[in-house]
């Protein structure tokens, strides 16, 4: 119903556009959108067969196809879940089982990979899209399926591997037979405890999560995208230059965000190198870029970047990962503007904002937005008082139903309906949040609390060093000591000048026993730095 409200509201305006590194680019309106998710709604109920709740997988990059296939899922009553088009064969049946996934759209490109992936989730019906899946084609698609219907030349539908066109072709032969109506009733049964989707969490400390949220907490989180971010666009839609993956909770945010507001999305597939952005840019002149914090680091290095995007950009968003200081200081000079700061996380959607007051907010999260409410405690679940570092814990009709088929895990992170979110923030009296670290990368060094964070912005602010992580190792002295990582930016930089530099700004206890100097630093895909793998690396060889 959400959809069909706004596709009603604004139909033949664009809703997305999809720009291809070789300057092909293709559109998709309000209009089409809803017709096509329309047919892809149909064709999972009435020729596939799949019932209300079943699991619909989507695996590719951001593209036109996407939006049409989540849509259509959720017409249907169905959950849509994304999976990250990286990952190996082995991942993806994972995911799918976790899932329990009853059918699969990949993209064409990937479906080299799908034996492998299907000898270990098992058989599954397999629809491949391409990436320049662009939507003047169901329209010749329809028409060709009528006339080859006509003329009694339908083929029998293959058993694995149908092609997207074809069940677009198919589903809007049902929609002009009265399917719009049917499609109605199959939103109708859903009701707001119902499961929505399944999005599954980064990855960065242990294997990905799959979350449950239902339609009312999508729509809590709907709401509060909406209020935090409404001012720049009370006078015109936003333009979103999404390069947010949409397997990912913040590229889907996002996406709710423009179609609410009658916004376009210009859909980045292929994000590296960051000249794939270059023709979009130029082409489309988006006016909001949410992003990963690297994104904007990367991004005020390119030349081409800042004539192309600074007349035209509104409002700035990192969120995901801690923005730096210094990256929040670089845009501002090269773009004379700040970046704005969200926090969030799969389980809750989005919870703090930087507020849009034109006030500086380096270094904050911002406040926590109306409907969730905060509590920071000590490790015995004693809440400290402001300015002292605690775990944030939240409430709220934002908030996931549970985890996945883990109980245990559930249980440890929703307690007495309380989310535990893992992350050490401090709350100043304005109530003003700063994160300082995941509790889980905390060390204890010599008994003392060390918040890597710390660390990592001093070494940041050499200015040979591009960034930096920092992890504990075993410490026969100390149980646990700081190992920093360090990606030269300079190529000059040497392991003294940061132990110089540490020396400089850090007491004893906190300055990093080893540095070591290496080419880059292991992330996931939305660019948080992978310290299990760091540990990993660290750890002593055994013999
Ligand atoms: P996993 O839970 O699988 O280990 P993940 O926590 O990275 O992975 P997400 O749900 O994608 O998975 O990310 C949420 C986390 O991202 C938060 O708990 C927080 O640690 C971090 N985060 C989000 N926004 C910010 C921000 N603005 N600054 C710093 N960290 C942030
Ligand atoms: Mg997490």
């Amino acid at each position: 119903a959400f959809l069909e409200a706004r596709c009603a509201r604004y139909g033949a305006r664009p809703a997305m556009r999809c720009a291809l590194p070789n300057g092909m680019a293709g559109t998709l309106t309000f209009n089409q959108l809803a017709e096509a998710s329309d047919a892809v709604a149909l064709w999972l109920r009435e020729e596939l067969g799949l019932p209300h709740g079943a699991v619909v997988a989507v695996q590719g990059p951001n593209c036109l196809a996407f939006p049409v296939i989540f849509w259509g899922a959720l017409k249907a009553g169905m959950v849509p879940t994304a999976i990250n088009p990286l990952y190996t064969p082995r991942e993806v049946s994972d995911q799918l089982k976790a899932a329990k996934a009853r059918v699969l759209f990949v993209l064409d490109a990937l479906a080299g990979k799908l034996d492998m992936v299907l000898e270990q989730a098992g058989p599954l019906p397999v629809v491949t899209f391409g990436i320049a899946e662009f939507f003047a084609r169901p329209t010749r698609a329809f028409i060709h399926f009528m006339l080859r219907r006509v003329k009694r030349m339908v083929p029998p539908i293959p058993v694995e591997h149908r092609r997207f066109d074809d069940i677009l072709a198919r589903g809007q032969a049902l929609r002009v037979r009265g399917g719009a109506e049917r499609v109605r009733a199959y939103g109708e049964a859903v009701t707001g405890d119902d499961t929505v989707t399944l999005w599954f969490t980064g990855g960065t400390t242990g294997k990905s999560k799959g979350v449950v949220h239902t339609h009312r907490s999508l729509l809590a989180s709907m709401a509060l995208i909406n209020h935090a971010f409404a001012e720049p666009w009370k006078t015109e839609p936003p333009r979103t230059l999404l390069v947010l993956p949409f397997y990912h909770i913040f590229g889907v945010g996002m996406m709710l965000q423009a179609l609410e507001l009658g916004g376009e999305i210009i859909l980045i597939p292929n994000p590296r190198p960051l000249t794939n952005l270059k023709k979009s840019i130029e082409r489309f002149h988006p006016t909001f870029l949410p992003g990963v914090p690297t994104l904007f680091a990367n991004l005020a290095n390119q030349d081409w970047f800042v004539p192309a995007a600074k007349p035209h950009l509104r409002l700035c968003l990192a969120g995901a990962a801690p923005l730096t200081p210094a990256t929040q200081q670089r845009w501002r000079q090269v773009m004379g503007q700040p970046i704005h700061e969200l926090y969030g996380m799969t389980e809750c959607g989005l919870a703090t904002a930087t507020p849009l007051d034109g006030q500086d907010h380096t270094g904050s999260i911002g406040r926590l937005l109306p409907g969730l409410s905060a509590r920071i405690v000590d490790a015995g679940g004693n809440e400290v008082p402001d300015g002292e570092p605690g775990e944030l814990l939240l409430r709220g009709p934002q908030v996931m139903k549970g985890y996945l088929d883990q109980p245990a895990e559930t249980a440890a992170t929703l307690r007495d309906g309380w989310l535990h979110t893992g992350d050490v923030v401090v709350r100043d009296p304005g109530g003003f949040l700063r994160i300082v670290d995941r509790r889980k990368d905390m060390l204890l060094v010599s008994g003392f609390n060390v918040y890597p964070s710390e660390i990592e912005a001093v070494i940041a602010e050499h200015p040979g060093v591009l960034e930096c992580a920092v992890i504990g190792v075993p410490d026969d002295a100390t149980g646990e000591a700081p190992k920093a990582f360090v990606v030269a930016r300079d190529p000059a930089l040497t392991v003294d000048a940061v132990r110089e530099h540490c020396k400089e700004r850090l007491t004893n206890y906190k300055r990093p026993r080893q540095v070591e100097i290496i080419p880059e630093l292991p992330k996931t895909p939305v660019g948080k730095v992978l310290k299990r793998e760091l540990r990993l690396r660290a750890a002593p060889v055994s013999p």
